[in-house]
């Protein structure tokens, strides 16, 4: 199968048609690009599962592009719930509710919940809208590859196994979104994301943070897998000292190193070969994941100093901690 790359309305409507064919299609959100099909049809579901080659017990968002689409796809809607939908939709966020009967249990992989997303992309709902159906799409990597933040990464993992990629630039968040389980007492975050903690206790009272750490009998199914996990080690370095320090012993013992780092501190690198994540914490996020593809094409190991638990950061430690399988030096 050819993949073609497309963007504009022409991609829009080329999308759309594709999708109302029973194919999938690779879309731009603000968070990361998704792998799309009608979430109302599991034959669809299937081929999504197919293409990423993905375990069937990992659900799938469904992705809607107006608030009312959210009523046929749930069995309850409370006061409280109402009040984060409009709050934090659209945005970078997935809310879970108990799931209606139109959802196929293909796509919450047999939970009972299913979590909905209304992107904040305008390229995104327009999309959506113009299928005339929701959408399901996890995002649009081959399983356990990093999450694609540009219509080439996607290209460089689904090639010639779906018909086409909507081409809408750089995803500006740069990390999953946060998923919500509004189905508890108090509401439980399952991912972290940009729409942090402390902005959702603000709305909600309070809310139950997930600490990070790869779990087995985590909750959220998909987050006891390896995820986002670059082709060659990763370690996460506690301070520069300690990257410099790391950095020298594996150049010493052959290997081609390369250190992801902030702005602030290229001076003290000399020499060695580094990324500049950027100066700002949403720099950082928005560009973790092209640094991670882009260093496992040029070196043999990445070591990437850590970026704090501040906010944002936090949820970008989140996927670094992932990625380097939690190896701190
Ligand atoms: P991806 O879009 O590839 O990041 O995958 C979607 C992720 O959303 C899954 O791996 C889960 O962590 C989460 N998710 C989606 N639906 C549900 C659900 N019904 N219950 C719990 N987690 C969910
Ligand atoms: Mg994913």
């Amino acid at each position: 199968m050819e993949t073609l790359i497309e963007s504009g309305e022409q991609a829009i409507k080329l999308g759309a048609e594709l999708i109302r064919a029973g194919e999938i299609v690779a879309f731009p959100t603000e968070t990361v690009y998704g792998l799309g099909g009608n979430a109302l049809d599991s034959s669809c579901v299937a081929k999504i599962y197919e293409a990423k080659g993905r375990p069937a017990d990992n659900p799938l968002i469904v992705h809607i592009a107006k608030i009312e689409d959210i009523y046929p796809l749930v069995s309850e809607f409370s006061e409280r719930n109402k009040k984060v939908v409009e709050k934090f939709m659209p945005g970078p966020i997935t809310l879970l509710f108990p799931k209606s009967e139109i959802v196929p249990n293909s796509v919450t992989a047999g939970l009972k919940t299913v979590g909905i997303r209304m992107p904040k992309c305008e390229i995104a709902r327009k999309f959506i809208e113009s299928c005339g159906t929701p959408i399901a799409a996890p995002s649009a990597n081959a399983s356990t590859r990093v999450s694609p933040t540009t219509a080439k990464h996607v290209y460089e993992d689904m090639k010639g196994r779906i018909p086409l990629i909507i081409d809408g630039g750089d995803s500006e968040v740069g990390i999953e979104s946060t998923v919500l389980d509004l189905t508890r007492g108090i509401p439980t975050i399952l991912r972290p994301g940009a729409i942090t903690a402390e902005m959702l206790a603000e709305v909600i009272g309070s809310v139950r943070t997930h600490k990070g750490e790869v779990i087995s009998s985590a909750p959220a199914p998909g987050m006891k897998y390896k995820h986002y996990a670059p082709t060659v080690p990763m370690v996460v370095a506690k301070d520069m000292n300690s990257l410099i320090v790391e950095y020298d012993k594996q150049y010493k013992n052959g290997l081609k190193p390369l250190a992801l780092i902030r702005g602030q501190v290229v001076s003290s690198m000399g020499d060695r070969q580094y990324v500049n994540l950027g100066f700002t914490d949403s720099e950082v996020c928005r560009n973790i994941y092209s640094a991670m593809r882009n260093s496992e094409k040029v070196c043999d190991y990445i070591i990437c100093i850590d970026l704090g638990e501040n906010g944002l950061c936090k949820s970008v430690m989140n996927r670094v901690l992932k990625a380097s399988g939690g190896k701190m030096v």
